[in-house]
């Protein structure tokens, strides 16, 4: 066991203050710094901090998989670590997109192969065969966009709004009310031509503001995120597709889970996200990076998602809040420490062997492995391999700590 330092990611909508304020480092940063990775990514793996100095976990795994991973991790995934774990702190929204299932990632990965685009390509979609099943637990108040609204709800937002350019738009959603109806609308949006797109989005916009100005409440969030989306993205066809999406506020240890084909944009708030170790993401809009329409509107569910947030469970008598999901890459929990549990030493079992990254997010903690302690202060994570065994752990003050593990 380990402590790991995470790889931090600046990307021009991550935050200067909220990661280094979170890892205790000096801010506001001179960038902003996005995402901290704590994971075995080829792209950026985490550091395990041994006697000697610090060393990759991606060599740790390719060293000892045996050791780090154990047998049954092994024999399901490989010699790699199945999930990735970030911390992401967005001040700006982030782009428009889905992921792709397994049979999508196969087929599409095989495809651009076929075509001769080198995998790291900008305009390469598919880097990997892999789906990108993803959660993410609010740590401040977390605002997104997520799956698609019951098609009905969305006339309604649409209607408040007042503007008469989206009167045949409205009608399309009226005459099909249901998923084909809502597959219909996005694509023609998401297809318009740009020209038909600066006289749209600007009067969705006047509608928006009016809508604002007079005080109703009902779609205030809506309209005040596309507000915000067509200031930073004038003109793109995913301030548009906002009003078809669930808007989401998520308080902080709530979750929400994507699966594959769900169109999502994630707009504020720092959250833990833990995901398959892929980088197979499908973008629609509101980016400056590679947008591919075609190829989104292959993997998009429709389905309106009604219920996308995750409900957690607890465990050992509250001890630990899981965050059930179908993903097998990865198994999400906090435990808890407060109360009587604060000063002793308490058993923190997993229910199979394979290794656990831990990453403790208030008070602090001592994790006693078999062989090996470590100090976990707030912002900073360990790694557990499989042969460390089973852990216990030891708090003075009320403490939470994210636990990762691979799926059941
Ligand atoms: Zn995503």
């Amino acid at each position: 066991m380990h402590l790991l330092r995470g790889a931090v990611r600046t990307y021009a909508w991550g935050s200067r203050t909220a990661i280094a304020e979170f890892v205790g480092a000096p801010s506001p940063t001179a960038h902003p710094e996005a995402e901290l990775w704590f994971g075995a990514h080829p792209g950026d793996p985490a550091w395990l901090q041994t006697d000697d100095g610090e060393r990759s976990l991606l060599d740790a795994l390719r060293e000892d998989p045996e050791g780090e991973l154990g047998a049954a991790v092994r024999a399901r995934f490989g010699d790699t670590l199945p999930f990735l774990v970030k911390v992401l702190a967005a001040d700006e929204p982030l782009s428009l997109q889905a992921h792709p299932s397994t049979e999508q990632a196969i087929e599409g990965f095989a495809r651009e192969d076929r075509l001769g685009i080198p995998v790291n390509a900008p305009d390469r979609n598919y880097r990997d065969r892999s789906h990108k099943p993803e959660i993410i637990v609010a740590l401040s108040q977390f605002e997104a966009l997520a799956g698609f609204r019951p098609a009905a709800r969305s006339v309604e937002l649409m209607q408040a709004l007042g503007v008469t350019d989206l009167d045949p738009y409205i009608n399309l959603l009226l005459g099909q009310r249901d998923e084909d109806g809502l597959r219909a609308l996005f694509t023609t949006w998401i297809t318009c031509p740009q020209p038909d797109l600066d006289v749209l989005v600007p009067a969705v916009l006047d509608g928006a503001i009016d809508y604002v100005r007079s005080g109703e409440r009902e779609f205030a969030r809506e309209a005040k995120t596309v507000l915000e989306l067509g200031e930073r993205y004038p003109g793109d066809a995913g301030v548009l597709a906002s009003l078809l999406l669930n808007r989401l506020s998520l308080a902080p240890g709530e979750a929400l889970y994507l699966p594959a084909g769900n169109l999502h944009a994630y707009l504020h708030g720092v959250g833990v996200e833990v995901m398959a170790n892929s980088d197979n993401v499908l973008r629609g809009g509101l980016t400056p990076k590679h947008v591919d329409v075609p190829e989104l509107l292959r993997v998009l569910d429709f389905t309106p998602a009604e219920d996308v947030l995750v409900t957690p469970e607890t465990i050992r008598d509250g001890a630990e809040i899981v965050y059930p999901t179908p993903a097998p890459e990865f198994a999400v929990s906090v435990v808890n420490i407060d109360g009587d549990a604060v000063g002793h030493e308490i058993d923190a079992p997993i229910r199979h062997d394979g290794p656990q990254v831990l990453l403790c997010t208030e008070g602090a903690v001592t994790v006693h492995a078999k062989a090996s302690a470590v100090d976990l202060a707030r912002g900073a994570a360990a790694w557990v391999s499989a042969d460390d065994g089973p852990i216990r752990l030891s708090a003075q003050e009320p403490t939470r700590l994210f636990r990762v593990t691979v799926g059941l």
